[in-house]
C-alpha cells in the first residue's frame, strides 16, 4: 500500500502551491503528450482542454487506424480511409489544444523538459530542434518492430507497423509479380520473386499472409495466368503453433486452412539471416537451411524505441524492456510522468508484498487472528487494489473467499473459522501468479488513454489525489480506483471472407458470419464518420471491382 508517494499526488500539491501565490486566477498546467496514436489520441479526445494546456508532439500529423493496416498491404482498404488528421480531432474539442509534427529524442525530467526535432522546420541554428517544457508529461510514443538483431532484417524486409510500410509492401508485392512476368527470366528467377515470406506467426503476420493469399487467388491470377502457379507464400514461426496467444481451436483452424489454402507453414523455425535473395533459418532436427525469396515481411513482436531506453536509464529503469508504471499510469519514480500503451507495462501490486498490511486492515479488532466476516468485510476493496484475487476467486469457480480458506483449512464450520496471519498467507500464496502483463494491443493503449484524462478531468476540480495505495479504506468509493482493463475479444481474419473471433468467457467463434461481426466492429470503431463511409466504400468497391493492381 505504501506504494508511492510520487506521480500525481504530487500534481495536486503543486497546484495548490500555484493557487495560493495568485488567488483567483490559478494558470493553466501545460500537459504534454508525446505520440498520437491509439493511446496518445484517445487522451487527447478525451482530457479537458478547458482545464489544462494540452500541448500534443508526433512526427505524425495523424491517428492510424492500425487494425486495418494489413488491409492497405494488399489495397483491399486505400491508406488514406484509415487515418484521421490530428488537427481534425482537436478542432472538434475547441482548438485549445496545439499540436507540433516533431519527433521527441529526449526526455529531462530533472527539469521537466523534452527535446524535439522537426523534419520540417529550420530554426536558426538550422536543425529543426526545440526545447518544449511541461509540467505533466503524458509519454504515449508506442514500440518500434523489433529485430532481436538479426542481420539483413532492416536492410531486407519489410515491416508493418505503419502506414508507409503498408504502402511500401503493397508497391512490393505489384513489383515483383511485374518483375517475375519480365522477358529473359528463367524459371527459377522467376519463382524466387514470387516467393512470399512472412517472419512471425503472430495476429498481424497471419492476417498479412492471408490477405495476400486473397489478392493473388481473388485478382492476381486472373491479371497473370502465366506466372499464377509460381507463387508460393511461407510463413515462418519460431513457435510450434501460429496464433499462440489465441484459443487452440483458433490456431488450429487457422493452420488447417493455411494448408487448404497452399500457405506453407515452417513452425519451429528460426530466421537467423536475411540477405538480399535468401532467408536462412534454423530448425532444432533439420539445423540450418536456406530459402530464396523475392520479398519479406518481417513481423515478430515489438521493442523499445531509443528514445524510451534513455529515459529509462536515466530514471534507473535501464535494464527492463518497457517503461515501468503503476495503476495510476504514473512512470515510478518520476515525478508528473505518465507512460500509456506499447511503450510501457504496468507492474501490478503483488498481495503477498503487502499481506501483512491486508491482514492489519482486515483485522478491525485487533484480534490477531481474522473471522470470516471481517474478511469479507474488505474483500471487495482488496479486488479493486489487487484484481488478481478476483481472477484466481473466479478460476478455482469458488462463490467467495470462504471457499478458499475452507479449502486451505480443511472442514471446518463457516462460523468458527478464524485465521492466523500464517494461515492468511497460507490461503493466499498462489494468488500473485496470476498477474498477467496486459498486451501490446490498441484496446489497451485506448482504455488508458480514456482511463489516464479521467483522473487530470477529476485532478482539476479538487484537491483530492489519487493516492489509493495509502488508503484502502477509501478504495471503494474513492474517485481514483487504479486502472483495471476490461477485455472486449479479439479477431483474426483468416482470408477468405473467415475470421476467428475469441471473445470474453472464452467464446469462440469461427467462419463468415465472424466477419460479418468484424466488418460492423471495425466499422463502427472508426474514430470519424468521414473515415467510417471511406472505409466501407473501399470494402464496396472491393466487392464489386476487386482489388486494384496498379503500383
Ligand atoms: P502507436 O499507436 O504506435 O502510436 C505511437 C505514436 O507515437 C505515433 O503517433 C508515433 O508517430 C508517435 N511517436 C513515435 N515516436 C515518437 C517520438 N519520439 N516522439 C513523439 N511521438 C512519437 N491492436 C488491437 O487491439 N487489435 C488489432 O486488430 C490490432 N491490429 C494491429 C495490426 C497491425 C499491423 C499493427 C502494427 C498493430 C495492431 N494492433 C492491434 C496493435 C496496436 O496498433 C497497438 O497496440 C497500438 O497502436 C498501441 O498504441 P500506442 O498509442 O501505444 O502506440
Ligand atoms: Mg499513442
Ligand atoms: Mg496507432
Ligand atoms: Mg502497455
Ligand atoms: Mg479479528
Amino acid at each position: 500500500f505504501a506504494a508511492s508517494g510520487g506521480g500525481l499526488v504530487a500534481y495536486a500539491d503543486a497546484r495548490a502551491e500555484v493557487a495560493a501565490e495568485s488567488p483567483g486566477v490559478a494558470p493553466k498546467k501545460k500537459v504534454v503528450v508525446l505520440g498520437t496514436g491509439w493511446a496518445g489520441t484517445t487522451f487527447v479526445k478525451n482530457i479537458d482542454s478547458s482545464s489544462y494546456d494540452v500541448q500534443v508532439i508526433s512526427p505524425r500529423n495523424y491517428f492510424a487506424f492500425t487494425p486495418l493496416l494489413p488491409s492497405v498491404t494488399c489495397g483491399t482498404v486505400e491508406p488514406r480511409s484509415i487515418v484521421e488528421p490530428i488537427r481534425k480531432i482537436i478542432t472538434k474539442k475547441g482548438g485549445e489544444i496545439k499540436f507540433w509534427e516533431a519527433e521527441c529524442f529526449k526526455i529531462d525530467p530533472e527539469n521537466k523538459k523534452v527535446y524535439c526535432r522537426s523534419d520540417i522546420g529550420t530554426n536558426l541554428e538550422g536543425n529543426g530542434e526545440f526545447l518544449v517544457d511541461y509540467d505533466y508529461l503524458v509519454i504515449a510514443v508506442g514500440a518500434r518492430a523489433n529485430t532481436f538483431n538479426t542481420p539483413g532484417v532492416v536492410e531486407h524486409c519489410h515491416f508493418l507497423k505503419e502506414v508507409e510500410d503498408a504502402q511500401k509492401i503493397r508497391r512490393s508485392v505489384m513489383d515483383c509479380f511485374e518483375r517475375a512476368t519480365l522477358p529473359d527470366l528463367d524459371e527459377e528467377e522467376r519463382k524466387r520473386t514470387l516467393h512470399f515470406v512472412v517472419v512471425g506467426g503472430g495476429p498481424t503476420g497471419v492476417e498479412f499472409a492471408a490477405e495476400l493469399h486473397d489478392f493473388v487467388s481473388e485478382d492476381l491470377a486472373k491479371l497473370y495466368p502465366t506466372i499464377q502457379d509460381l507463387v508460393k507464400i511461407t510463413v515462418i514461426e519460431h513457435g510450434e503453433h501460429i496464433l499462440t496467444m489465441f484459443d487452440k481451436r483458433i490456431s488450429k483452424f487457422a493452420e488447417e486452412k493455411f494448408q487448404r489454402d497452399g500457405i506453407e507453414l515452417k513452425t519451429g523455425f528460426k530466421v537467423v539471416k536475411v540477405s538480399d535473395k535468401t532467408i536462412t533459418m534454423e530448425n532444432a532436427l533439420h539445423g540450418e537451411s536456406s530459402v530464396p525469396y523475392g520479398m519479406a515481411v518481417w513481423s515478430t513482436g515489438i521493442g523499445t524505441r531509443p528514445v524510451i531506453l534513455d529515459f529509462m536509464k536515466q530514471i534507473g529503469q535501464g535494464n527492463r524492456r518497457a517503461l515501468a508504471t503503476d495503476e495510476w499510469l504514473r512512470v515510478r519514480e518520476c515525478e508528473n510522468v505518465c507512460a500509456i500503451g506499447d511503450c510501457a507495462t504496468m507492474s501490478q501490486r503483488k498481495v503477498m508484498e503487502d499481506i501483512m498490511e491486508i491482514f492489519r486492515f482486515a483485522d478491525k479488532d485487533n484480534s490477531g487472528t481474522l473471522t470470516v466476516k471481517e474478511i469479507q468485510d474488505v474483500l471487495e476493496d482488496i479486488c479493486i487494489r489487487y484484481p488478481q484475487v478476483e481472477l484466481y476467486l473466479k478460476n478455482k469457480q469458488m462463490s467467495d473467499i470462504v471457499d478458499l480458506i475452507k479449502a486451505s483449512k480443511g472442514d471446518v464450520k463457516k462460523e468458527a473459522l478464524e485465521l492466523n496471519i500464517e494461515e492468511f498467507k497460507n490461503a493466499l500464496a498462489n494468488v500473485d501468479s496470476l498477474v498477467k502483463n496486459l498486451p501490446a494491443t490498441a484496446q489497451v493503449a485506448a482504455q488508458q488513454g480514456n482511463y489516464l484524462a479521467r483522473c487530470f478531468n477529476r485532478m482539476k476540480d479538487s484537491e483530492e489525489k489519487p493516492e489509493g495505495p495509502q488508503r484502502i479504506t477509501k478504495m471503494g468509493r474513492h474517485r481514483f480506483l487504479p486502472f483495471s482493463y476490461k477485455h472486449f475479444g479479439q479477431f483474426a481474419p483468416l482470408g477468405g471472407e473467415q475470421t476467428a473471433a475469441q471473445l470474453p468467457g472464452d467464446w469462440i467463434s469461427i467462419g463468415h458470419s465472424t466477419q460479418w461481426l468484424w466488418y460492423s466492429i471495425y466499422a463502427s470503431k472508426q474514430v470519424s464518420w468521414r473515415t467510417r463511409a471511406l472505409v466501407i466504400s473501399d470494402w464496396t468497391r472491393r466487392f464489386i471491382f476487386g482489388r486494384d493492381s496498379s503500383r
